[in-house]
């Protein structure tokens, strides 16, 4: 039996608790069940495909789906790493925010750190870093590299974070989008800062994916999809004032917010009228579009290798990846995915039970053609294909709803 029968649904939306109703945005049909879980076993990785709908609360607005969450929510995996796009961003907003608010010496929390990627950063500047985060071996990482991390999670409202509390500031870095009880997290977190605490939180842009058609950006780890109103109404509904609102990396929203206690007052603010969450209805028909353009594009490519008889790979063990062959035409005609990281090689692609393999695994299983689903890496990939093996392969890429052929 699929495991996908077993899981349950939500009918109540995560943050303002109003009922999603019968009628769903979008359905996304054999979806990766995970983008972090890759199995072991070609058997178990076929069996990690769900069935997501995607929802707009009719009480807040908030785009979520109505599945259980991932069951490793509570850790904070990033593939990034220490990207120098990101080390800038954060020494920009640190500095910003401390300068501004005049936050020398206070201390400063990250909840949900992983291996201190963004808490390293903060060292450099005279305040004091904190950190929690769930995944034991993330956290033995962070203590090797100097970092005040310990494990923790924010599970229970009055649950108290570490022995060095209260905190002046606290930072959560993508990491709301993850959980199914963002206001469970908040209220942990705001009854660990002092009386007029801040923040800043960052998580991925809805407006970004729609205005990008960005089907494939939509994965199960992330339950939630926040725009500015419906973040800025999780905050408030928290006891949390908005200060300042930013775009940051074209595709991320950050805010900057202040604990007012509004909430032990009781002044939740209103959730919207039906009438105008209808006029604010999120608009995903370019996201249908795309996705069957690309379907449509891929079984055409599928089937004239076929007829061919010729052979090909993925490149990128990606979410993207994950969701195309799991979702498209491709997992008939695609032997293998590519990718050079080791702790997925030897692993099998949830959805599709696709095998993945070293990218030397090719020179000895040689293929026509190699499809390269990595975004912002594909000039790298093709660069290295031609290297290794030459002219005999084909070098195909995405780029938006088309499939590229690369010289
Ligand atoms: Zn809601």
């Amino acid at each position: 039996m699929k495991q996908e029968q077993n899981r349950g649904k939500r009918c109540h939306c995560i943050v303002c608790g109003a009922e999603l109703g019968t009628k769903p945005l979008l359905e996304m049909a054999h979806m990766p069940a995970s983008a972090q879980k890759i199995p072991l076993t070609k058997e178990e990785a076929e069996n990690e495909a769900v069935d997501l709908r995607l929802f707009q609360c009719p009480g807040c607005g908030l785009v979520q789906f109505d599945c259980e969450p991932v069951d490793y929510y509570r850790d904070v995996i990033r593939s990034g790493g220490y990207s120098t796009t990101m080390v800038e961003l954060r020494t920009r907003q640190y500095r910003h925010l401390i300068e501004k608010y005049h936050l020398e010496g206070k201390k400063f929390l990250e909840a949900g750190c992983g291996r201190g990627e963004f808490l390293k950063v903060l060292t450099s500047f005279p305040v004091k870093a904190y950190g929690i985060e769930h995944k034991g071996d993330l956290v033995e990482i962070a203590r090797k590299d100097g970092l005040n991390v310990i494990r923790d999670f924010t599970e229970r409202v009055d649950h108290v974070i570490g022995t060095e509390g209260p905190y002046d500031v606290f930072l959560s870095f993508n990491f709301l989008e993850h959980q199914p009880q963002p206001g469970v997290m908040l209220d942990c977190i705001s009854n660990n800062l002092t009386e007029d605490g801040m923040g800043l939180i960052t998580v991925p842009s809805f407006e970004y994916i729609l205005d990008n058609d960005g089907y494939y950006e939509l994965i199960r780890d992330h339950i939630t999809y926040y725009t500015f109103e419906t973040l800025r109404y999780l905050l408030e509904s928290h006891g949390f004032q908005v200060l300042e609102e930013e775009m940051v990396n074209r595709d991320t929203l950050a805010v900057i917010v202040r604990k007012t206690g509004a909430k032990k007052a009781g002044q939740k603010p209103a959730a919207k009228k039906a009438v105008e969450i209808v006029y604010g209805k999120a608009d995903v028909s370019g996201l249908e579009k795309n996705r069957d353009k690309l379907d449509h594009e891929l079984e055409n490519l599928s089937d004239s290798l076929k007829k061919e008889n010729k052979t090909m790979a993925v490149w990128g063990a990606s979410h993207q990846g994950f969701t195309l062959t799991a979702t498209t035409h491709l997992k008939d005609s695609v032997s293998y995915i590519i990718d050079s990281a080791p702790f997925k090689q030897g692993r099998f692609a949830p959805g599709s039970g696709l095998p993945i393999v070293p990218p030397d695994y090719v020179t000895d299983h040689m293929v026509d053609a190699i499809l390269i689903v990595a975004p912002g890496y594909t000039e790298e990939i093709a660069g290295n294909i031609r290297k290794w093996w030459g002219e005999q392969i084909r070098i195909l890429t995405l780029r938006s709803e088309k499939v590229e052929e690369l010289s």
